[in-house]
């Protein structure tokens, strides 16, 4: 069928923006596995600019977006989970078939990276095409949805329930998740820890309504943006600071120099805030990009915060 899909192309440098335009492109029916959805919306994520900008891999030309929702137009034969009618979001891919997968972690799929940002089926197909054939790669999250249809997996679809706006439901596959995941899968703040979040975009947002949920008892958002922090308190920080040359010290006061845990949601932020040896308790936690662990370093710029 033919749908508008926002291609981008090839850049003359590497480092170079790529350049995105609205065009009519073919797309292919659902295979077996698949679900053809008519999108009607979806995010812009720090990761499709970071594409955009030639920081992360992805084939040109293609078409980006992974935080689609819509509704489902038509079912592949083996579909049973959805049916035409219902209302979805687009989330994260996975095989279904792999260690992980089976182990019940799809999130840590084997082939991750192959469903996410190779541009194409496991298979190397892609159902995306220019009128005259040229193959686009349009399998980005195994979804591509910056177009007014495409195609997903039946496995990585939700159906969004009556009373819920369809068309806010697309950020749950990404930013949502990644941190909400982040508090309540990995870190698990206990009864009466403290948690900071660097950096309140989507990300640190779903970082601190998911901590909520725990029986953390200081949640403390930081950032730069007054506005930001106010929403932050009102989504379940009980503590907010304006990023200065004082989030240390105040950090170390709230908690009684006891941080337990602290993320990093505020994606390739400078300059640094380095809280240093002591910040936290011993045994404390981060949840910051590996490079970043690895210094112990928390980072910041709330400007550019991602999700
Ligand atoms: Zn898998
Ligand atoms: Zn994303």
């Amino acid at each position: 069928m033919r749908i508008t899909a926002a291609v981008m192309e090839k850049a003359d440098a590497v480092l170079a923006r790529r350049k995105i335009e609205l065009e009519d492109v073919e797309l292919e029916g659902p295979r077996e596995d698949e679900v053809l959805i008519r999108v009607t919306s979806c995010g812009v994520c720090g990761t499709d600019k970071g594409v955009i900008h030639g920081l992360e891999p992805f084939p040109t030309p293609g078409v980006l977006g992974h935080e689609g929702a819509g509704g489902v137009e038509e079912v592949g034969s083996r579909v049973t989970m959805v049916k035409p009618g219902d209302r979805v979001m687009i989330g994260v891919p996975y095989c279904g078939r792999c260690r992980t997968c089976r182990r019940g972690e799809p999130r840590y799929c084997q082939d991750d990276m192959g469903l996410t940002f190779s541009g194409y089926r496991l298979d190397g197909s892609s159902p995306m095409r220019r009128p005259g054939w040229e193959k686009l790669a349009g399998r980005f999250f195994q979804q591509s949805s910056w177009a007014t249809y495409t195609l997903a997996l039946d496995r990585q679809l939700a159906v969004v329930p009556e009373g819920l706006d369809v068309d806010l439901t697309g950020p749950y596959g990404c930013s949502i998740s990644t941190r909400a995941g982040t508090v309540l899968n990995e870190l698990k703040p206990y009864p009466g820890s403290s948690i900071a979040i660097f950096g309140t975009g989507g990300v640190g947002l779903a970082a601190i309504m998911a901590a909520r949920m725990t029986g953390a008892t200081r949640i403390i958002a930081v950032d730069e943006v007054p506005e930001r922090l106010a929403l932050a308190k009102e989504l379940g920080a009980t503590h907010a600071i304006e990023h200065g040359a004082g989030t240390v010290a105040e950090l170390k006061e709230i908690t009684k120099d006891q941080l337990d845990f602290a993320i990093e949601a505020a994606a390739g932020a400078t300059p640094p805030v380095i809280p240093g040896p002591g910040s936290q308790r011993p045994g404390g936690r981060e949840a910051n990009r590996p490079t970043d662990f690895a210094t112990r370093r928390v980072l910041l710029r709330p400007a550019r915060a991602g999700g």
